[in-house]
């Protein structure tokens, strides 16, 4: 490779990687953050997405760790088509009229008007439901264990990048049991497998719960959901889990022989997690300076920025290959940056795309065998810039990974401590005002969804869950003064 010429920092370069700050106007910084990492970009069509070769990497990961998850708990993947028929949607009542208003419908196809439009899937219980009914008739053909990856399109008027777009990638869970005892120890299994990857893999502390009546998915009986805390103190629904009960076994005819001969309904459920995932992430963690990505799903968990002119950077690059082949050895995710920019380019670019550490190697660390080891976040000095550390490359090998499994733990505890000091118990409607402007409200409620309407209309918020965990509470409404429900406080937050 050539050497570069006096790589001097040129303010273009300067103002390509700076993002407006998150503290000054955080959808701002979520837009700029997005566009100069390099995560994805706005396609032709209204609400649409590009996802970009750094933004679907992150995707991989994060598809790969769920997968195995879902492998591990006996399911299986399979794949249903894009097109659904517009009267399926029609045969489950409430599922109809929840979705109606996102639908997108084809009326030609070949140039013709085609007989009976056909939906493109919002979601897939409708053409599962017809394929159960199929595969099921008799109680030795239950469980039903199955996953899809696949794409869904829901109409969005004011989409965000990751967050709603009109299409979006996500998996989406279906199975079929015998009764709902055995249904709902499937819901809450996979509930507990988002919960679980969301803190061990995307570094988020979840508020984990059921949905009141009103904040259910169109067509349950019951809806888990894990919440996670934004930066802005907003909640993002990060993964949700629904028992279905008989309602599409109803509608769709999913029917079996027990074992005295009896026909039963059988009991469905659903569960689904999103690239929404990735909004989650960008939100959850990030800072004035850009992305901050937790090593399980960082595409590059180590960069190695290898510095010097002429032969010595020659020398010094080819030291980085080898360093960074020992890092793989490790099986960690490392990339050496060869690229024709000055170092003060190339630590501003991997800061902003979140590289958890940034390994530098110049021509006399090379000597004296060591390396300088900065981390993202979480080991600054008094000025707020990033320790650097230097070690001997055995050092740097064969410390890594505890390394970077003690970093995925500082953003754990960073995310909930954050998280912590914005929730709090409120008893009174001026002071929940003011918490729900920056953070979670736990307060009693009486679970009616008109009341639910007019504190959303008031102050935006909506209920985002009823804790499974937590001390169990009564009292008086916090809006209206009814006996509240549920027997413990509801979580309120202003949502993505
Ligand atoms: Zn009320």
């Amino acid at each position: 490779m050539s050497a570069p010429k006096s790589p001097a920092k040129s303010p273009q370069n300067r103002s390509e990687l700076s993002v407006t700050p998150m503290s000054e106007d955080i959808s701002a910084w979520y837009n700029d953050v997005i566009a100069r990492a390099e995560l994805a970009e706005r396609g032709p069509a209204k609400g649409t997405m590009v996802i970009r070769p750094y933004g679907y990497a992150i995707w991989e990961l994060l598809q790969r760790q769920l997968d195995d998850r879902f492998k591990a708990t006996g399911h299986q993947n399979a794949y249903f088509p894009l097109f659904i028929p517009e009267s399926y949607l029609r045969r489950e009542a409430e599922h109809v009229e929840g979705f109606a208003p996102e639908l997108a419908v084809v009326t030609h196809g070949g140039g013709k008007e085609l007989e009976e439009p056909l939906v493109v899937r919002p979601t897939s219980e409708t053409v599962v439901g017809e394929m159960f009914a199929k595969w099921i008739s008799s109680y030795r053909d239950l469980p039903i264990l199955i996953n899809a990856w696949n794409n869904v399109v829901r109409w969005e008027l004011r989409p965000r990048m990751f967050l709603r777009t009109t299409e979006f990638l996500w998996q989406e869970g279906h199975t079929a049991h015998v009764d709902e005892a055995d249904a709902m120890e499937e819901t809450l299994r996979m509930f507990g497998v988002y919960d679980e990857f969301a803190r061990n893999v995307a570094a988020i502390p979840m508020v984990r719960g059921e949905k009141t009546p009103g904040e259910r998915f169109a067509g349950a009986k019951r809806t888990f959901t894990i919440e996670g805390m934004m930066r802005d103190g907003k909640a993002l629904q990060s993964g949700t889990s629904h028992y279905l009960g008989t309602n599409f076994a109803h509608a769709f005819d999913i029917t079996y022989q027990d074992e005295q001969n009896t026909l039963q309904h059988a009991h469905t459920t659903s569960w689904g997690m999103s690239t929404r995932m990735i909004g989650a992430l960008i939100l959850a963690h990030g800072d004035d300076r850009g992305l901050v990505l937790p090593p399980r799903l960082a595409p590059h968990q180590v960069v190695i920025v290898p510095i010097g002119r002429g032969d010595a950077l020659g020398t010094t690059t080819a030291e980085a290959q080898r360093v960074a082949g020992l890092l793989r050895e490790q099986g960690v995710r490392v990339e050496v940056d060869v690229r024709d920019q000055s170092p003060g380019f190339k630590f501003n670019d991997w800061e902003l795309k979140g590289v958890p550490m940034r390994v530098e190697l110049g021509p006399r660390d090379l000597e004296a065998g060591v390396v300088v080891l900065a981390q993202r976040v979480g080991d600054e000095d008094e000025d707020g810039r990033a320790r650097k550390h230097t070690l001997s490359v055995a050092e740097l090998v064969d410390g890594m990974q505890a390394r970077l499994d003690a970093y995925h733990e500082l953003l754990v505890a960073r995310a909930e401590a954050y998280r912590d000091e914005h929730s709090a118990r409120i008893d009174d409607l001026e002071a929940f005002d003011a918490q729900v402007a920056h953070g979670f409200a736990y307060a009693l409620h009486c679970g009616e969804p008109t009341c639910e309407a007019t504190i959303q209309e008031r102050t935006r918020a909506t209920p985002r869950c009823v804790p499974t965990e937590g001390p169990e509470e009564s009292g008086a409404c916090i809006a209206c003064g009814a006996p509240s429900a549920y027997g413990r406080r509801v979580v309120f937050a202003r949502a993505y």
